[in-house]
């Protein structure tokens, strides 16, 4: 497999390093290829993203990095979309589609923050009805085919905090119904899926997403897959691939999506 990783964030949205210490620590680390996916613009909550005016110095940027690199690292230049945002996105090489947030009469409420929050959403928006909580997420989740992504980031985000709280029963029948639909519905649109360690390297989690389960249903449906460490910082670029490996191997995946072949078109 080719070393690539095609999710990580920088100090243009919510990461703590600048992308060329992101370069920098990828080449170290033996990689191929880099692409750099900063949250794009999100209106109603820009507390995370980039900001709007930050998006073309961006752009330039990465642009004068990946002419400085070119022949010691690949980079590609794209951001992550969120199923709600609805700003531009063209000029980027490629998108990664993903879902952050639910929308109730109430606003967008991000499901990755805290366990805190989390249950404190299911209790005052959906009136304590987590599968209620979970349909609206991947009801979300299910439009992200809109924006044309080169493939769906973390796929159960709402399950950040499973390994520690039991906010969300994965094994209730409304649970599965409504990961199954998002995931028919992306299916069918032929969109690789990731398979994401972020969790991990902030240590929520042992396990990356999706779920076993989950994995294991795209997998016997014909799903591509590529591994992502959804790197906020240095450290994360790439991160516990080998432990990916295994756990997608255990559900059957052997072949992944990590040459860069699918994002060539808008570089050369
Ligand atoms: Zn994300
Ligand atoms: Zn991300």
């Amino acid at each position: 497999m080719i070393l690539a990783d095609y999710h990580l964030h920088t100090t243009y949205c919510d990461g703590k390093n600048t992308p060329r210490e992101m370069i920098e620590a990828a080449i170290e680390k033996g990689f191929a290829a880099l692409g750099f996916s900063c949250h794009s613009y999100t209106g109603f909550d820009p507390s995370y993203c980039i900001a709007r005016e930050d998006t073309a110095r961006y752009l330039e940027e990465l642009n004068s990095l990946r002419e400085e690199y070119r022949g010691r690292i690949r980079i590609f230049i794209g951001a992550e979309v969120d199923a709600y945002a609805d700003t531009p996105t063209e000029a980027f090489d490629y998108l990664i589609g993903s879902a952050h947030y639910v929308r109730t009469a109430g606003g967008y409420f991000d499901v990755d923050a805290s366990p805190e929050k989390t249950l404190d959403v299911i209790r005052t928006e959906f009136h304590g009805d987590a599968d209620a909580y979970a349909e609206a997420y991947f009801e979300a989740l299910a439009t992200v085919g809109r924006h044309k992504p080169a493939f769906i980031g973390h796929f159960d985000l709402l399950m950040k905090f499973s390994e520690r709280t039991d906010l969300i029963d994965p094994t209730s029948a409304r649970y599965r119904m409504a990961w199954q639909r998002a995931a028919d519905t992306l299916l069918s649109l032929g969109i690789p899926f990731e398979i994401n360690t972020g969790a991990i390297s902030r240590g929520w989690r042992t396990a990356p997403y999706p779920a076993r389960e989950i994995l294991t249903y795209l997998h016997k449906k014909g799903a591509r897959f590529l591994l992502s460490g959804d790197a906020h910082s240095v450290e994360g670029i790439g991160y516990a691939f080998e432990e990916a490996l295994r756990y997608a191997e255990d559900c059957g995946i052997t072949r992944f999506e990590n040459g860069f072949i699918q994002f060539a078109q808008k570089q050369q």
